[in-house]
């Protein structure tokens, strides 16, 4: 007897694994982890795997990954480097709206492969102040002006040529060991990369001042960044060729001229930051802005049920952030007992809003390149990361050493430590509703520290890399076809499926049974 069915001449195939629907409507809250994609059939390579996502409604990017408006994650040179690798960064606003358009307008006149924000230090600043930046920020290449800044006459450089063997002699200022502006090989504002590039290849030196016909310090070209001058053929751009940017506001009366300063700095999405979007206060601000500034994207949230999501869809977003309770620092669930674990939440929200073809981000809880395959699997267009980011060399903060390990603060925009923060970057964050009266906070975030990642721009491939390699398991060739707003894609068709997994299943699934082991990524 024949053990299995013939029709047709076709060997019967039974029904295997789970739709997306049976998946997440019994009840369960399920995360990233309590399941797994079954893989599908693969006539593609990977590299031919096509990334491009949906931001927003008007904005659509090359890579799904968008860096989360946190004040350890994302500033302009973050925003700048996942932007040149094809995704976004939000910058936060846990600042004043002054400092926060500027950093918007950084990332808006950013020049590739030019430095416009170099450190810059004076002739009485001494070898020991040189020394403290290169053990902090790993180079040692500084121009030295008048004044110390940029934009003041160029008098100098100190590279480490100057102060190798001077360890002992901190205290000596740099005038005395600084190599001196008439030496110095420098090229006039205007100059192309190109231009720049012969001139360092021909020069041997490490760094090239930029200076005005007045002998001022414009910019800096790094050799280092040179060498690593690759083209950046997926940078997300507007249609000027300027990066793309957003910028993180909430839904207060001061934040209307916080908007308007933003606006003014070319901020190309906002991003109404709340941790429970569904308010009356967004869907006010939501209206504001489109009756005020039509052109711009507004993302809403944050949500986690279709019901949320309507009410800010009728408003007219153009985006919805999803999450609550799943980010690596916070204790939303823990403490106000509401929220929503982060697979059910995306499956939910991004089906019901693709009927109204507003995109989703799946914001938080990511923690490895499968986890965002499998938030794009569930129907989100882009991941929005914070823990992921927070350790690269482009996140705002200082690297520092704790048992030997280099690390990088991060914490929750709803820990006491950023809602108390009083610096020269400005006012505390609302996105956790304290007023200034407050007199008790109640945290809903943790304050902590991160390992060291190596720079975004390198991390940030190896995701994407990971991502189509995710992708051609599954037998998708772009993520349009893994699950666009439409029934023909593989997520809402019934052909992507689902298994739930058991705690054993994903013990198996990890790493196991090993005395010991390296985790090298890439
Ligand atoms: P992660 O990528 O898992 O680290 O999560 C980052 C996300 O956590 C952010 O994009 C926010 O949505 C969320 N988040 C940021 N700060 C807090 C907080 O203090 N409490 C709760 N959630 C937070």
């Amino acid at each position: 007897m024949a053990d299995f069915l013939i029709t047709g001449g076709t060997t019967y195939v039974p029904e295997d694994g789970l739709v997306g629907s049976s998946l997440f409507n019994v009840g369960d809250g399920l995360t990233y982890n309590d399941f797994i994609i079954l893989p599908g059939f693969i006539d593609f390579a990977a590299e031919e795997v096509d990334l491009t996502s949906a931001l927003t409604k008007k904005i659509t990017l090359k890579a799904p990954l968008v860096a989360s408006p946190m004040d350890t994650v994302t500033e302009s040179e973050m925003a700048i480097s996942v932007a040149l690798c094809g995704g976004i960064g939000i910058i936060h606003h846990n600042c004043s709206p002054e400092y926060q358009a500027t950093e918007v307008s950084k990332v808006k006149k950013y020049r590739h492969g030019f430095i416009r924000d170099p450190v810059v230090l004076t002739t009485q600043h001494t070898v020991g102040d040189v020394l403290e930046i290169k053990r902090k920020k790993g180079f040692c290449g500084i121009p030295i002006t008048e004044n110390g800044r940029m934009g003041g006459k160029l008098v100098g450089i100190v590279t480490s040529r100057d102060i190798d063997f001077l360890e002992k002699s901190t205290d000596i200022p740099l005038e005395h060991v600084m190599t001196k502006a008439g030496d110095l090989v420098t090229a006039p504002s205007g100059v192309t990369l190109q231009e720049a590039n012969a001139i360092l290849e021909k020069s041997k030196k490490g760094k090239l001042p930029i200076v005005n016909e007045c002998g001022e310090l414009v910019s800096l070209i790094a050799r280092t960044d040179l060498k690593k001058s690759r083209e950046y053929p997926f940078a997300s751009m507007d249609p000027g060729r300027q990066l793309l940017v957003g910028a993180a506001v909430g839904t207060r009366e001061g934040d209307k001229q916080r908007l308007q300063l933003l606006v003014q700095a070319g901020v190309d999405v906002v991003v109404l930051d709340s941790s429970q979007g569904n308010s009356i206060f967004q869907i006010d601000m939501i209206q504001y802005i489109k009756q005020h500034y039509p052109d711009l994207q507004v993302v809403g949230g944050n949500v986690v049920t279709a019901a949320q999501a309507k009410n800010l869809i009728d408003a007219g977003v153009d985006g919805l952030r999803v999450g609550m309770g799943s980010g690596s620092i916070c204790i939303t669930q823990e403490v106000m007992a509401v929220g929503r674990s982060q697979g059910t939440a995306v499956y939910k929200v991004a089906e019901y809003a693709r009927r109204f073809g507003v995109p989703v981000i799946a914001d938080g809880g990511i923690q490895s390149v499968g986890h965002i395959i499998k938030a794009l699997s569930l129907g989100a267009s882009t991941v929005m990361m914070g823990s992921m980011l927070a350790g690269t060399t482009e996140s705002p903060g200082e690297y520092f050493f704790s048992d030997g390990v280099r690390l990088k603060k991060y914490r929750g925009m709803g820990s006491l430590e950023a809602m108390e923060k009083k610096d020269t970057k400005g006012a505390a964050s609302s996105r956790y509703f304290h007023r200034e009266s407050d007199k008790i906070k109640v945290a809903q975030g943790v304050s902590g520290a991160i390992q060291d990642r190596g720079s975004a721009l390198r991390f940030l491939p190896y995701l994407q890399t990971g991502i189509r390699h995710g992708c051609q398991d599954i037998g998708a060739r772009s993520l349009s076809h893994l699950r666009t707003f439409s029934n023909r894609a593989m997520m809402y068709s019934g052909e992507l499926k689902f298994e739930r997994r058991t705690p054993s299943a994903q013990m198996e699934g990890g790493v196991h049974g090993l005395y010991s082991y390296e985790k090298r990524l890439f």
